[in-house]
């Protein structure tokens, strides 16, 4: 009887477990009740999202560090309510002596920001009105927009690039990486309304997918590389060389564009005073660009999905002198081709994927702008972190602004699993721990313990780093080990067909996976997501039973981890033994953790891994 009835405990408080919800703000409480969004995690039938067409014009004469634009936007409402008023971000701002920045800046930081030179709403000149140093602007529309009619905008700008290079700017006097330099309209969504968050330089962005054409003129013999498409490479470039990056889209072989002979020679681009290169990109929620005329260029491609064959191009631009960017379209097709058909494994959505040499480390739509590295191996990894961004936020249109855990938090885990593969686990596991947990796993604190849904731009320091990249990484990998890959992989790759191109936040995450795994997983997400949890066990005792040993493990810090076993046997011989984090579903503080053997145990330590244990001294039980 007593046994039927800590069963029957046992099962109720599994069923209470299970049917926990989770904490929803009143504001996303409210696209649940409005069915924009699905309790089951689909898109709700009243789903909608705002697209603009930006037709972009841009003029660079390098070394002059100005750069002047002209663009025509149509953005188009889909929103059940009339548009009054539009948000335009002017992400440059952050340049302005007195923008707010969470990280300090120097004079050669500083710039006067975008300067608007002219404005039109539906072709009538509007003063644009006062800015100040911020990163956006809300400008008041003389008529509304109602749903399902546009408003075109027009505007003429300039702006300096920075002498300091950050996530763009100047990479020498005769090379700049053009990003954020075209004024565009925020998001508005179901959740939150108009996005009216300032950039700081530290939470990233929050995009809509948009359709983009954009000419960049430049002088003869400077290049340009960017997000999209080149529509005209016949025209600006000479013969031999567009020959050679033509056959690129069809070839394994690496092929050396233009090398620092070419350079020298002069010859490369159509001998105009200036050539204005046309970039197409559809449905992207950014582009950016960088421009040189003293970067070699290589380029190849790699089949990204063997069921239709499409190929994806892989392309790099950098100095000759940097010795492991001459490995960096190797890096790219391994990389596109390993994310296609491993983790995420879902082909890579885009047509081609260019990292240029500058300063950043940093992600954009089919480019990357990384920093040299005098190690290989490291110069592979950030490439491989920053083109794992092509799934999220890319594909997956994540708000960054506040949920980073699902931008940096997938893409640190696609990161830390092609790195398993590139470079085996023990090494994996060190640059893990080094870089994404140590910090935060060994001295939990006020700030990096706040929950990881903490809307991310409140936080600043370790507490956003941590909430970002380590903590969610290491709850997705958790989850990967406890549903095993074939089940999690389903939910990864349903919950991306069911979001990407659109803008899913965390609820719909969490629902998705519960959904497809046919088991409500709110247990775990309120673990990892909703907690002040860290990482530390410790080994209460162990106790022989009928057929073995019972382990009681204690979860001092909270989190639901894997644990393995080392265990140690009279006999001298030894075994490692894995349990997941499902030994925590029925109580999160305390585990009896059932070990099946004949033979006497002397030793066991717990060895946590990835999942760094706070206190390692609780760690291991012996036989006294
Ligand atoms: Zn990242």
């Amino acid at each position: 009887m007593k046994k039927v009835m800590t069963l029957i405990f046992i099962l109720m408080l599994q069923i209470s477990y299970a049917q926990q919800g989770l904490f929803m703000p009143q504001n996303i409480k409210q696209a649940f009740e409005k069915n924009t969004r699905n309790e089951d995690g689909k898109p709700g039938k009243n789903y909608w999202q705002n697209y603009g067409r930006y037709s972009i014009n841009i003029i660079a004469s390098p070394p002059n560090k100005t750069i002047t634009g002209t663009e025509t936007i149509s953005y188009i409402n889909n929103s059940p309510g009339t548009i009054k008023n539009l948000m335009i971000k002017l992400i440059l701002n952050i340049h302005k002596p007195g923008a707010a920045r969470q990280s300090s800046a120097t004079d050669n930081y500083l710039t006067e920001g975008i300067i608007i030179d002219k404005f039109m709403v539906n072709h009538d000149e509007k003063p644009f009105g006062y800015v100040g140093a911020n990163t956006m602007k809300q400008v008041r529309l003389n008529e509304g927009v109602v749903p399902g009619d546009s408003v075109q905008l027009n505007f003429e700008w300039h702006y300096d690039v920075s002498q300091q290079s950050g996530r763009e700017g100047r990479l020498d006097s005769t090379s700049f990486f053009l990003a954020y330099f075209y004024p565009r309209v925020a998001v508005m969504d179901d959740v939150f309304g108009w996005d009216r968050m300032n950039f700081t330089d530290a939470q990233e962005f929050y995009n809509d997918f948009n359709d983009y054409d954009v000419a960049v003129t430049v002088p003869e013999n400077y290049l340009v590389w960017g997000t999209g498409d080149l529509t005209n490479a016949a025209q600006v470039l000479q013969p031999a060389f567009f020959e050679k990056f033509n056959k690129s889209f069809t070839s394994d072989e690496e092929i050396n564009i233009v090398t620092q002979q070419d350079i020298e020679a002069k010859n490369i681009t159509t001998q105009n005073p200036t050539n204005t290169w046309r970039w197409r990109a559809k449905n992207v929620s950014d582009v950016a660009f960088c421009i040189s005329n003293h970067y070699v260029w290589d380029a190849a491609s790699v089949v990204v999905d063997k069921k239709t064959g499409r190929r994806a191009s892989c392309q790099s631009a950098y100095l000759n002198s940097s010795k492991n960017f001459h490995n960096q379209v190797k890096h790219i097709q391994h990389s596109l081709d390993w994310f296609s058909n491993n983790w995420p494994g879902v082909p890579y959505p885009f047509q081609k994927s260019t990292i240029i040499q500058g300063f950043a480390d940093m992600e954009y739509p089919m480019m990357a702008n990384d920093s040299p590295q005098g190690d290989d191996l490291f110069q592979r990894f950030i490439a491989e972190h920053e083109i794992a961004h092509s799934y999220f936020p890319f594909y997956m249109g994540i708000n960054e602004h506040r949920y980073g855990c699902m931008d940096e938090g997938w893409t640190t885990a696609f990161e830390y699993l092609i790195g398993i593969n590139d470079m085996g686990k023990e090494k994996a596991n060190s640059f893990f721990k080094q870089f994404r947990v140590a910090g935060w796993a060994l001295y939990p604190s006020d700030e990096t313990q706040v929950p990881i849904i903490t809307p991310l731009n409140i936080l600043s320091g370790p507490a956003m780093g941590i909430n970002e990249y380590g903590k969610p990484a290491l709850a997705y990998l958790a989850l990967k080990d406890m549903l095993g890959d074939d089940l999690f992989k389903k939910c990864l790759h349903e919950f991306m067909d069911r979001w990407n191109g659109k803008h899913p936040i965390p609820w719909d995450m969490f629902n998705s996976f519960s959904n497809i795994a046919g088991k409500n997983l709110n247990w775990f997400w309120n673990n990892w997501f909703f907690s002040s949890n860290y990482l530390d066990v410790a080994v209460q005792n162990v106790v022989a039973g009928k057929s073995g040993y019972n382990i009681t493990l204690k979860n001092i810090g909270g989190f639901a981890i894997p644990v393995d076993f080392e265990i140690e046997f009279s006999d001298g011989s030894k075994m490692n033994q894995h349990f997941t984090a499902a030994i925590w579903e029925v109580n999160q503080s305390k585990a009896i953790i059932p070990l099946k053997t004949t033979k006497k145990i002397t030793s066991l330590k717990v060895d946590g891994g990835i999942f760094m244990d706070a206190n390692e001294n609780d760690n291991v039980w012996e036989r006294q």
